[in-house]
Parts: C-alpha cells; structure tokens; sequence
C-alpha cells in the first residue's frame, strides 16, 4: 500500500494538461492561458489627464493664476495652442493639449470670475498625468502562460484589444456510480436500495471547480453492464467511478477496466477515508475509482480528482495550499492509516483555529458539510491538545469571527 503523499506525486508525475484550444475572450474566464499574452496596442494611447480639472504648462504659472481657455472632454483633441498662463478644463481621460504638462484637481482651484482660477496647492510638474504606454506598450508581455483568467484578467485582455485567447479547456468529467443496490434520486429505493448521492456530491463538486460533469448513471456490479458503461466514459477527458474499487465479491471495477486498455498506475492507499482509491490511464485518459461509500468520495475527490482536474486543467500548482493552524479541539491518537479529518476554519481573537467536525466516521458525509479544510492526522500520532499548531490542507476560506 502506497502512502497519499505517494499517490499525489503519481497523480502529478502522470497527468499532463488537455490541448489548448483557441476562444473568445468572453469564454476565457476562470481558465487557464495556454500562452502569453501579448498587448496588441499602446494604453494609454496618449499623455492624458488622471483628474477632472485644468491642464496648463506648470512654468509659466504667474502668481499661482490661470486663465481658462477651452473645455475637453474625454474622446476629443484639443487642436488650439495654448499660451502661457493659459490652462484648458480637462476631463478625466482626456488627451494632454499640447504644451501642458500638469493637471491641477478642480477641488484644488478657486474660481475668480472672468475665466480667472487660482490654483489652491503648490504641484509639481506631471502631476496628475498619465503617461503614454505608461499601462502597457505594443506587443508587451501583460500575463504570462499559467495564469488563470480572474475577471480583472479578463478586463485587461480586453483593454489590451485581445478578442481571442489560447487557454486550457475545462475538463469534461465523466461520473459513472456502481452498485446493485443504488436507484437514483426521485425513485423510491425498495428494501435494500439506496439513493445513488455520489453522482451529485460529485457533480457539485465538479461544477463548483469549474469543471464539466457528464453524468452516466449507474451500472450494475456485472461485468457486461459495467464495461459498456465505462466505455461511455471515454469520451470525456476523465473518468470518475465511485464504488467497487474494494476488496468485495462485486467490487468489479479494476478488472472491467483492464478488459477496455486501463493500465493501474495505484490501487489502494494507506489513508482513512480512501484506502481503496484506484488510479490509471487508459490511453491519455486518467481514470480515478473512488470508494462508494459518500464521506470517501468526497474526501477523495478533494485529495486526488481535483489535483488531476487542475492539471489537466494547465494548473501550475495544482495541489490545495497547506496552511499552520491552531486546533481548536483535542484529537485522539492516530492509527495504522494517515486520518483525513473534515473541520471548519474559524478566526478566534485574531487567530485562525481548526474545529474538527463530529461525526467524522459517518459514511454519509456528515461531517463534510461545510468543512474548509481537512487535517491529515499522522500515522501514530500521540493524541493532540487544544491550542497545538497543526497543518491543514485548505478547502475554501476561513468563516467570520466566531461569537463567542
Ligand atoms: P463500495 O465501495 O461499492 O463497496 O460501496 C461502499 C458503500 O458505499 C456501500 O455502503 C454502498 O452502498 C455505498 N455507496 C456506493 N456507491 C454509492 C453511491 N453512488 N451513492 C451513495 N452511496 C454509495
Ligand atoms: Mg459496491
């Protein structure tokens, strides 16, 4: 059995990104560039004013007085030429008449009467001007291969003239349940069925990435049914199987998987939930098999298939940051097995704790809801006190103040 820090590495050292593909812009968004991003024009375009006031050259001011001369608002050009002691009222983006160099804030002018205004403060020269290409030039380097498309991202490609960009797709993520005993939501499960709640957790999880779930129900645990299901799989760009990945009489799935070209790359970890976590590739497709049961599923699909979807994804770091907390509650000792421990992150008094959650072995996931992170208990770790510092793995971000 290998350990989780094994398994990740393999997941890594194996997993490369899905083709680019070339977009528009609009569609870019929370993606990840597959190529720099270079500014197809100058911003600004020209010397203009970062403040509505007066534009005038700062040498020839006289007794701290101006005279207005003109009005430009942003978009126009301003064509006269200005004389000294003259000052022109600018709007905010407007272009730098020439021969001035300074804008002077309106709140910072006093108006005499008779086209008058005396400047309130003493400024230097380009104050308040923003520079030609001071933004970006042509053809300059704005966001580099790797980065993710945020919507300030997105806003500055945009101001940068860019219509279309190479990005790394969102991966198509196929979610095949097994299991006899399963029925999906909205049918009314007979004595011994149970509703098939992985297929959902799983999509949720996968549509909260940012990743595409296609869902193909549920297959039997029998050979026949089971291959034609995952077959299906292999359209999308991974294969997500939950249940039958054990050591049961049904746990089918490894094997149906070898008959269609799967190539195990690991089977079973030594940590609790996920000990029989499967991974592989069929061909460049990764294939996960997570444990059915629905706390292991979730636990698992943190710790592995969101790693794997962002590499496919073009993440450079695609593992969840790590983060030294206080625990906020004592822990028993540690097992045989590393003990992913579900919790909540809240700020007490300025510090960041890690309240584990109750109801850590409950199969059904209870203790997921509304977990932030997850604490790897070590194997034969001594039991821990309140206020110790550990390292979580982060989920999502802290919760406010607690009140009490
Ligand atoms: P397995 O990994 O197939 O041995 O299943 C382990 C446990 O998880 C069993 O109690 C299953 O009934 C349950 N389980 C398996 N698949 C699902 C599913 N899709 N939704 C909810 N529970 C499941
Ligand atoms: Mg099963």
């Amino acid at each position: 059995m290998i350990s989780y820090q094994e398994a990740v590495t393999a997941i890594c050292r194996t997993i490369k990104p899905l083709p680019p593909i070339r977009v528009p812009l609009a569609d870019g968004l929370g993606r990840v560039l597959a190529e720099d991003a270079h500014s197809n024009l100058e911003l600004p375009p020209a010397d203009n004013s970062a403040m509505d006031g007066y534009a005038f050259a700062l040498d020839t001011v006289a007794d701290g007085c101006l005279t207005e001369v003109g009005f430009l608002p942003a978009g126009e050009q301003f064509e006269a030429t200005i004389a000294a002691g003259q000052a022109v009222r600018i709007m905010t983006g407007a272009p730098m008449p020439a021969g001035c160099d300074t804008v002077v804030p309106l709140e910072d002018t006093e108006q005499l009467g008779n086209n008058q205004l005396r400047l309130r403060k003493s400024l230097k020269r380009g104050a308040n001007v923003r520079y030609r290409g001071e933004e970006f030039k042509t053809g300059e380097k704005i966001l580099s291969c790797g980065q993710q498309l945020d919507p300030a991202a997105v806003g500055m490609l945009a101001s940068a003239g860019i219509t279309h960009i190479n990005i790394y797709p969102a991966p198509r993520v196929a979610i095949l349940s097994t299991g006899d005993e399963l029925v999906e939501l909205g049918e009314t499960p007979d004595k011994g069925k149970i509703i098939n709640s992985n297929a959902h957790l799983l999509a949720a999880c996968l549509r909260q990435d940012g990743f595409t779930p296609m869902l193909l129900g549920i297959a039997k645990d029998q050979p026949g049914q089971l291959e034609a299901s995952l077959r299906q799989g292999l359209e999308a760009d991974m294969l997500i199987t939950t249940g039958g990945v054990s050591v049961g009489d049904r746990d089918l799935v490894q094997e149906t998987l070898s008959s269609i070209g799967f190539k195990t790359i690991f089977w079973k970890v030594a940590t609790k939930p996920g000990k029989p976590t499967l991974f592989g590739m069929i061909g460049n497709q990764p294939v996960l098999g997570l444990p059915g049961n629905p706390a292991a599923s979730a636990a698992t699909y943190a710790l592995y298939a969101r790693p794997a979807l962002r590499l496919l994804s073009g993440h450079q770091h695609p593992l969840a940051p790590r983060l030294k907390v206080k625990l906020g509650s004592a822990l028993k000792e540690g097992g045989k097995r590393l003990h992913f421990l579900w919790g909540t992150l809240e700020v007490v008094s300025g510090e960041l704790y890690f309240y584990p959650s109750h109801r850590q072995g409950s199969g059904q996931n209870r203790s997921a809801v509304g977990a932030q992170a997850l604490f790897p208990l070590p194997i034969d770790s001594p039991p821990l006190a309140v206020d110790e510092m550990i390292e979580v793995i982060m989920l999502s971000l802290p919760q406010e103040q607690q009140s009490s």
